[in-house]
């Protein structure tokens, strides 16, 4: 992977990348990217290749400007333009009807098309110099966390001719809020940075896709195929501990603690845990990795990814995550830990 410092002549040295069909690594405020020009189906399936990312699974496509929104999609409804405005440029996306010139290797096969502008500056410059929506996944190969820093994604694509814009740490750290308009109703088809709670400020009529928080198998229709696939997974087993209201998670995480005595264990727990719970006491504890403060979950969501991918780095057998709080953020970190964790939890 050959690495481009941010700045505007790389920027425009990767838009003439991505304008003559080749991928490129780039930074956004919810983690990296691996783009390609949205309505060059050759350069799409690059995508798919280099991440072996499942056929079935669609793109978001980012875009700079509304003019851009419309040579994507037929039309939107009110409601949609009023969370598009509200929204954007951030990490939100929306899954609108796609225009016939949008590629269905873009769309994995659906009529329907997910677009987002990002608030990124290097993002945008770069779709903007490029003149071209960017479809773009997480930098990472499928399964794997997404990649939150260039060292990350360097090490997974080592070997791979690619060229990537270094825009160091992302911001949000976890992946955009994916939602689709029915009747009148918004519906989240995965939870992100801009939760339940901010949609609801502009429309009341908002709930989460039943599935979201439950494991799917290959073979269910969903409506967002993103939820079907392992995701975000180190390769050895862990488990995430529930917070519960009224329970003491230190408790529950030293019962577990107990139980796998002859682990060798990884803790990602929060700081004020760590302080207190004194988890180096058990000697089946391996390593214990500081996820953040409980009160501050932007700074958890900028690290989860980067901590589970460390996990990979240790000498352990198996990984304990203490729970969060599942509201607001909380829910859209702990959406991301279940899959990692693949819907071990007690
Ligand atoms: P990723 O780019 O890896 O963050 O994943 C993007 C996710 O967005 C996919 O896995 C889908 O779940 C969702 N998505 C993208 N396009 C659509 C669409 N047209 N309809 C429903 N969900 C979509
Ligand atoms: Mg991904």
């Amino acid at each position: 992977m050959n690495k481009l410092i941010n700045n505007s002549e790389n920027i425009h040295y990767a838009a003439e990348l991505i304008k003559k069909g080749d991928i490129v690594v780039f930074p956004t405020e919810t983690v990296y990217g691996i783009g390609a020009n949205a309505l060059d189906k050759v350069a799409v399936s690059k995508i798919f290749k280099i991440k072996e990312r499942a056929k079935d699974n669609p793109l978001i496509v980012h875009i700079s400007s509304k003019s851009m929104l419309n040579k994507l999609v037929k039309s939107y409804s009110k409601l949609e333009e009023k969370l598009m405005d509200a929204f954007w440029p951030g990490p939100f996306t929306i899954v609108l009807k796609k225009k016939q010139e949008v590629p269905y290797e873009v769309t994995a096969g659906l009529d329907t098309i997910g677009i987002r502008m990002p608030e990124s500056k290097v993002a945008i410059e770069l779709i903007s110099t490029a003149g071209v929506p960017i479809a773009a996944p997480s930098a990472n190969i499928s399964g794997k966390p997404s990649g939150t820093r260039l060292e990350d994604i360097e090490e997974e694509f080592k070997d791979k001719q690619l060229y990537a814009i270094d825009g160091g740490c992302s911001n949000y750290g976890i992946e955009s809020t994916v939602v689709t308009v029915k009747e009148n109703e918004v519906i989240i088809l995965r939870p992100g940075s801009i939760t339940i709670e901010d949609i609801s400020k502009i429309c009341s009529n908002v709930k989460y896709d039943e599935k979201i928080f439950k494991k799917v198998s290959q073979i269910e229709t969903v409506s967002s195929p993103g939820m079907k696939y392992k995701h975000y997974a180190p390769s050895i087993p862990g488990v995430l501990i529930k917070w519960e209201k009224d329970k003491d998670i230190i408790e529950k995480v030293i019962k577990e603690i107990k139980t796998k005595k002859d682990e060798k264990i990884i803790i990602l727990a929060s700081r004020e845990s760590i302080e207190t719970a004194k988890y180096n006491n058990y000697s089946n504890i391996n390593k214990i990795f500081n996820m953040g403060s409980k009160n501050d979950l932007k700074e958890i969501s900028r690290n989860i990814f980067h901590l589970l991918r460390k996990i990979d780095k240790e000498d352990a057998t198996y990984y304990i995550v203490e729970g969060i709080e599942e509201k607001g953020l909380g829910i859209s970190i702990i959406n991301r830990i279940i899959r990692a964790v693949e819907y071990n939890v007690v």
